[in-house]
């Protein structure tokens, strides 16, 4: 059996924001090469432009983004984490976390966050009720 690891959504968020960073850098430093042919440099730069802009957007969407996470501390290694969503991972140690008592002791699944799993279950909630 194959063991996944997941790793905390803001963790993965923040890797990419840093790789969005380093890939405008690079895309400049690039463009630096052909500073004989200006249009080639220029295009480098406009993309290494708008990649630091674009990372600079998602470093906001995460401060957006913890401020509605829940801080708890982790059952596991007893390092406080943050969780966003339904379900996700400690930051530290990696252990899946949940907020929903009906989903603990279930494998994690990132199913669970997503619009359409909550759908279903509030319609088999709804039939239950019926
Ligand atoms: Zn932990």
């Amino acid at each position: 059996m194959s063991q996944l690891v997941y790793s905390s959504k803001i963790n993965k968020i923040r890797s990419f924001a840093l790789i969005l960073i380093f890939s405008g850098i690079v895309l400049m430093y690039v463009g630096l090469l052909f500073k004989k042919t200006e249009w080639v440099m220029l295009i480098f730069f406009i993309l290494g432009i708008i990649a630091i802009v674009l990372s600079t957007v998602v470093y906001l969407w995460i401060g957006m983004l913890s401020t509605r996470a829940v801080p708890i501390i982790c059952p596991s290694c007893e390092k406080p984490t943050k969780m966003l969503g339904r379900v996700d991972a400690c930051m530290h140690c990696k252990q899946p976390l949940t907020l929903d008592k009906a989903l603990e002791g279930k494998e994690f699944d990132e199913k669970y966050n997503t619009r359409k799993y909550q759908k279903e279950l509030k319609e088999k909630q709804n039939n239950k009720s019926k």
